[in-house]
């Protein structure tokens, strides 16, 4: 096993990885899942892909079928009928998952990450024991609504609200660009509490459950990418949620939203590395097929340089998630480190999939071939969970010393777990 000692360099300003050990080293349950999770994606995913993108067609079989082989429970805690592997084995999984389609990464950054996770994070044992064993093996699947048709990057400008009444709270409001919005049984929602000051807002999650009267979605059409996956809106009309829904409490609303932010950019960081796979799986191969001027394209410098490229991305992509995940196992604060990992990840997704494209010439602009699908897909990455700039916003404002992370009220459950 291979050890650095990050503790013999000087500390950089709000890092917490002074004097502690990383091991890059997967262990052999990190090579076990990805195995299965790649065989999952290759003959699970990719058959019928094609036509799946072309007619935007999405249901929930994907889903059963994730939750049957584990996959949605990876990270969860054996306790709660999930798998019980390290966060690092999570994004193994959604690296693998998406090297097939994008789509089913979507679903694991949701339900996994957005969800699950920040259950795991924020719930109380009453809510951890009502809810994560179904959603650990699929029976119920969990989405995340925090985006709204004014309020994207500038979040705390959400409209949603939620007025106390008696022992509950009546939801009020709509919520857009959310990932599996048709199939979810539940949501994470972020609300603004309707009482006090309107100048200082404060704000309420709340796990809310789509058969609750006052409930409806609408699905988005034409999208760019992420055609096999579905995408929507959701609306709540006078709909009662039980107090005991809330996650936190009154005023925590916002913090549990990054939170979940923390766990669902990790799978993206993640999921980004697994297109640039995808696309050195079809650069290779077509580049030693297709001939000209007598000799097969990957032996063309500039061809090269282009496979070249998305190697370093893969390679840096890789490190930086592991990191995270790393983070994640030992328990330390790990925001900045996420939106590193998402915000260059996601960037070098994009750039490789646009240089597939380039590899494959007029063969690379239609459907043929899948580059033209990473090239739509990977986009869409560099929006959600941070767009680009918010995420160079936020690397500068860490470096400057404008922004820094305080330790959390609640934390994720190190691993492993049960210890
Ligand atoms: C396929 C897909 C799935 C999604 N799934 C979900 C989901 O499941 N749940 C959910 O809640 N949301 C989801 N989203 C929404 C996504 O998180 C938002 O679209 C994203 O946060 C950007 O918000 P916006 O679209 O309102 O863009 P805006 O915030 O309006 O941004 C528009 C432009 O202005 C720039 N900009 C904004 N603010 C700043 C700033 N301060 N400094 C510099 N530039 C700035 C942005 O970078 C961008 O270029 C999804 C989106 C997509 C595309």
């Amino acid at each position: 096993m291979t050890f650095l000692t990050v503790g013999l360099l000087p500390p950089e300003r709000g890092r917490v990885t002074y004097g502690t050990r990383m091991d890059f080293a997967p262990t052999p349950e990190n090579e076990q899942i990805r195995e299965a999770a790649y065989k999952f994606g290759q003959n699970e995913i990719v058959p019928g892909l094609r036509d799946r993108d072309r007619e935007a067609k999405s249901d929930r079989t994907m889903l059963e079928q994730m939750g049957a082989a584990g996959f949605l429970g990876v990270s969860v805690p054996e306790s709660y009928s999930g798998l019980g592997a390290d966060y690092v084995s999570l994004g193994i999984v959604c690296e693998e998952l998406e090297r097939a389609d994008t789509s089913a990464r979507v679903a694991l950054s949701v339900h996994n990450g957005l969800h699950s996770m920040t259950l795991m994070q924020w719930g109380t044992e009453e809510q951890k024991g009502r809810w994560l064993p179904d959603l650990a093996t699929g029976k119920r699947i969990g989405a995340f609504g925090l985006t709204e048709p004014n309020a994207g990057s500038d979040a705390a400008n959400l409209k949603t609200t939620a007025k106390k009444d008696g022992d509950s709270y009546v939801l009020n409001g709509q919520k857009a660009w959310i990932s599996l919005s048709d199939y979810a049984d539940q949501f994470l929602v972020i609300t603004k509490l309707a009482e006090g000051d309107p100048a200082k807002p404060r704000f309420a999650a709340f796990i809310v459950d789509r058969t609750t009267p006052g409930f409806s979605s609408r699905p988005i059409h034409g999208k760019l990418g992420v055609r096999a996956g579905n995408t929507g809106e959701i609306f709540f009309d006078n709909m009662r949620v039980e107090a005991d829904r809330m996650l936190g409490g009154e005023g925590d609303g916002f913090k549990v939203a990054m939170s979940a932010l923390d766990h669902g950019r990790y799978t993206v960081a993640a999921g980004a590395v697994g297109i640039i796979t995808a696309c050195l799986d079809a650069c290779t191969k077509y580049a030693n097929e297709r001939t000209v001027g007598g000799e097969p394209i990957g032996r063309k410098q500039l061809v090269q340089q282009m496979i070249a490229s998305m190697v370093q991305g893969r390679e840096i992509g890789r490190l930086l998630y592991y990191k995270v995940g790393w983070m994640k196992n030992t328990g330390q604060r790990h925001t900045r480190e996420c939106s590193m990992a998402k915000w260059v990840n996601c960037a070098a997704a994009f750039d490789a999939a646009n240089k597939a494209v380039e590899v494959h010439g007029a063969y690379g602009f239609c459907d043929e071939f899948p580059v033209e699908r990473y090239f739509r897909n990977s986009r869409g990455a560099i929006i959600y969970e941070g767009t680009h700039e918010i995420h160079t916003v936020m690397q500068a404002e860490y470096e400057m010393g404008y922004r820094s992370d305080k330790p959390l009220k609640h934390t994720l459950p190190t691993w492993p777990f049960d210890a």
